[in-house]
This record gives structure tokens, C-alpha cells and sequence, in this order.
């Protein structure tokens, strides 16, 4: 069966080259770059998916998730660090901050605008591996269109709808950005449905990491349920400090899995976050899949027959469904998986009477 739903594509998603990161303090070539999407976009065209231009909106999507100080602050970053002289001076060529405002650091005292722009790089950012070149800001802003774009097809009556979209934004809060993210486009296309006049949308994050951003901007509302499947943070996996079953609340459910799970711990999961999602009037999937079994960034055991089987779970609810693209760098086998995870929600959606 060729795949049915569009893929949503922009080509200025490729513009984010972030040239390696900073890695527990040295350089590291990092894996979150330009061919991921690439690549996956090739097999699902070879599988007679149809791509679906992505469609200019404003920013005020943006500011439905994001503070306007991160916005501002990831639109200008690349151009002040410039001016700043700091790619001849000390010759770094990416945004990467030194110094954090930490809350410890500032005790009782209100954070400041810091005047050099290197300091300014932390008030933003909680890590050193997401840096900022020239094209980062095209490329994340563009991802946010991919998204919001699939969610205007879902509203006006396509079943589901694919944003082959980069760099992923699932890690994103409402003021900070980190874990190779800059803008939290699952967020945004969640918002995006509500406004389209679905009144619960559930987000269901099965990247092999936490979705952290959408957890914490979504907090205190009832009507975004936010839900993540993950490696355990415990056993020494980013984001490290957030994703833990204590966090659990009505509205809000991770489950974390030891490392090692393969697919009948993790198809397990994800069906228990789809039977807890089961009463919203519409879905996002934050599809990562770097809980593959060869991803070289999760220590989870997956196989495509896996993410397929998870894949119909997420069908089976029968809901108005936008797919955003998150994490997975096994460059080898993402298309594969992404298509075996698109497949099996095609496949799990009940038949039209
Ligand atoms: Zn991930």
C-alpha cells in the first residue's frame, strides 16, 4: 500500500548547519544535520508519498508556546555574534555560550541583559550543544511552517498529515532552548489545533528522550496533554534532570523505560500512552526515532517492526493526527523507520464507514 498522507517540506529546513557542538566541554561532530531529513524524505517519496509545500505563518504561532524573548534572542543571535567580531576573534563561528544565569549564581537578584554578547548566548540556552550559525533561524523558523502547515491540513479534513521538518524542537520550553532545538514545533502545531477549534489535543512524544519543552510549557493547562515514552533519565540519559514518573499528573505522563527495552517493553508504552490519550479531539506525535536499536544516541533496542506496531497503536485512536519529525540519527536506517512508523499509523486508523 503506498503511503496516503502528505509530507510537508521546506527547503530552507536544511539551511541549520551547526558545525559539530560542545560536548561535556570539547568539540564534538555532532549528528543532528542537513541529511537527516534528506534521507527521510527520499524513502517516503519512494513509497508514493506526495510533499506538501510548506506555507509562510506568523510569528505570533511562535508566541502561542515561546516568550518573546527567545524569540527575539534566536531571530538576531547569529547577526550579534557577528558584529561582535567573535568568528575572527577568538575564531568561533556558532553562537555557543560560556556563562549561564544560573539560579544559584543569582540568588535573590533579577537577571539582567548582559552587555557582551557571549554572556548573552547563556540567558537562553540550558546547553552547549545547540549552537547557532548563520542559516539556524531560517531553518528552525521554517521547521515551525512544516509543522503549523501539517496542522492546517488536519484541520481542513486530511486523517493525518507528516512534517518532514529540522531541527527538532522537542526539548524547547517557553524561554529556554537546548538538546540541538531551537523552537518547539510540536508545540506550536498543538496550539495551532487548538485554535483551529479542537478542544483537547494530546502531544504524544515518542523520541527516545523526554519531551521536556512541551511538558513544561503545557503544565498548567488541561487542555494540551502532554505525554512522553523515553530511556530512563535515571540511568544516566539527557535530559537528565526532568522525565520521571513523580512528575505524572493528569494531564501529563512520562514513562520512562531502562536501557536495553526493546520492542515489546516499548510497543507497551506507547499503547499506554495511546489509551491515555484516547479522549482528545486531536493528536500530535513527536516522532523521534532514536530509540532504534543501532542509534547511536539511546541506548533503547527498536526495530521498524516496533515503530510500526507503535505506529498503529497511535492510528487506532482514530484522531486527526499531525506527525512532526524530532529526534533519530541512525543514518542508515532512519527512512526505514520513519516510513515503518507512518505506515503503521495509516495502518491502525480505523476504516471510514
Ligand atoms: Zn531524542
Amino acid at each position: 500500500m503506498p503511503l496516503v498522507l502528505p509530507v510537508v517540506w521546506s527547503d530552507d529546513c536544511l539551511l541549520h548547519e551547526p558545525g559539530g557542538e560542545v560536548w561535556i566541554g570539547l568539540p564534538d561532530p555532532g549528528v543532528e544535520g542537513p541529511e537527516r531529513v534528506q534521507t527521510i524524505r527520499k524513502t517516503l517519496v519512494e513509497a508514493g508519498a506526495t510533499v506538501v509545500q510548506a506555507q509562510p505563518h506568523d510569528d505570533e504561532n511562535l508566541l502561542s508556546v515561546h516568550d518573546q524573548g527567545l524569540v527575539s534572542y534566536l531571530r538576531d543571535a547569529w547577526s550579534l555574534w557577528e558584529q561582535a567580531g567573535y568568528p575572527q576573534d577568538p575564531g568561533q563561528n556558532r553562537v555557543v555560550p560560556y556563562l549561564f544565569p544560573h539560579p544559584g549564581l543569582l540568588g535573590e537578584q533579577e537577571v539582567s541583559l548582559p552587555t557582551a554578547m557571549s554572556a548573552r548566548a547563556g540567558m537562553y540556552a540550558f546547553d552547549t550543544m545547540s549552537p547557532i550559525g548563520p542559516g539556524t533561524w531560517t531553518a528552525a523558523r521554517a521547521a515551525v511552517d512544516v509543522a503549523l502547515t501539517a496542522a492546517d491540513l488536519v484541520a481542513d479534513g486530511t486523517r493525518v498529515a507528516y512534517a518532514c521538518t529540522r531541527p527538532p524542537g522537542h526539548h524547547v520550553t517557553r524561554g529556554a532552548f537546548g538538546g540541538s532545538c531551537y523552537l518547539n514545533s510540536s508545540a506550536v502545531a498543538a496550539e495551532r489545533l487548538r485554535g483551529h477549534g479542537f478542544s483537547t489535543v494530546a502531544i504524544v512524544d515518542i523520541d527516545a528522550h523526554q519531551g521536556n519543552g512541551a511538558q513544561s510549557i503545557f503544565w498548567n493547562r488541561d487542555d494540551v496533554l502532554t505525554g512522553s515514552v523515553h530511556v530512563d533519565p535515571r540511568a544516566g540519559w539527557f535530559p537528565h534532570f526532568l522525565g520521571f514518573e513523580t512528575e505524572n499528573r493528569e494531564t501529563n505522563r512520562n514513562v520512562p523505560l531502562e536501557p536495553g527495552t526493546g520492542d515489546t517493553g516499548w510497543v507497551a508504552a506507547v499503547a499506554e500512552l495511546a489509551e491515555w490519550a484516547r479522549d482528545a479531539d486531536a493528536l500530535v506525535v513527536a516522532l523521534g526515532v532514536d530509540a532504534a536499536e543501532n542509534d547511536e544516541t539511546s541506548p533503547l533496542r527498536v526495530t521498524a517492526e516496533g515503530f510500526r506496531d507503535g505506529g498503529r497503536s497511535l492510528g487506532g485512536l482514530g484522531l486527526p493526527t499531525v506527525v512532526v519529525q524530532e529526534g533519530g540519527y541512525d543514518l542508515d536506517a532512519l527512512g526505514g523507520l520513519v516510513l515503518a512508523a507512518l505506515e503503521g499509523i495509516e495502518e491502525g486508523m480505523p476504516r471510514r464507514a
